[in-house]
């Protein structure tokens, strides 16, 4: 499945440029046009799906193996690499700007300056409020 209006899937068919770092059947890894730091790598699914609901177990199975390709290919590049994020925004509120879900593999070094702008410093839950939160999305599975 393709969607003519989407950026990602003109890149699957070859109607738009891209530098491809891995393709098969399945998934595509190509470099990121905008990166947040040099070495910036995207993997998607070569089937449009907008949302992470929409990518089978088995698709995103593979974007994480090729993922974790991509992560030990930069580590092995010679580029500025200490450390490695894997990065999905899904959805608006969670910055997602291309609607053809797909995994960031960002490269690291420390002092990048890279991060959550307001940190995930909520302090310690109790245990009662996380067994109601686990509870709550263990009832959802
Ligand atoms: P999002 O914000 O949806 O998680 O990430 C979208 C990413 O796609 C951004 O990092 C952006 O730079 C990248 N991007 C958008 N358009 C293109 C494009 O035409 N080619 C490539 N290679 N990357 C793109
Ligand atoms: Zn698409």
């Amino acid at each position: 499945m393709t969607d003519g209006s989407c950026i990602f899937c003109k890149i699957i068919a070859g109607e738009a440029a891209a530098s491809i770092v891995y393709r098969d059947d399945h998934v595509l890894a190509f470099m990121d046009i905008s990166p947040v730091v040099e070495g910036h790598v995207l993997v998607i699914p070569t089937h449009h799906t907008a949302d992470l609901a929409g990518v089978t177990d088995d698709v995103g199975a593979r974007m994480f193996a090729l993922g974790r390709r991509v992560a030990a290919a930069l580590r092995a590049s010679g580029l500025p690499c200490e450390g490695i994020n894997l990065f999905l925004a899904d959805g608006v509120a969670a910055g997602q700007t291309v609607f053809h879900s797909h995994l960031h593999v960002i490269p690291r070094v420390r002092g990048d300056g890279l991060g959550f702008r307001h940190g995930l410093g909520r302090g310690r839950m109790s245990r009662l409020e996380l067994d109601e939160l686990a509870a709550r999305l263990a009832g959802r599975l």
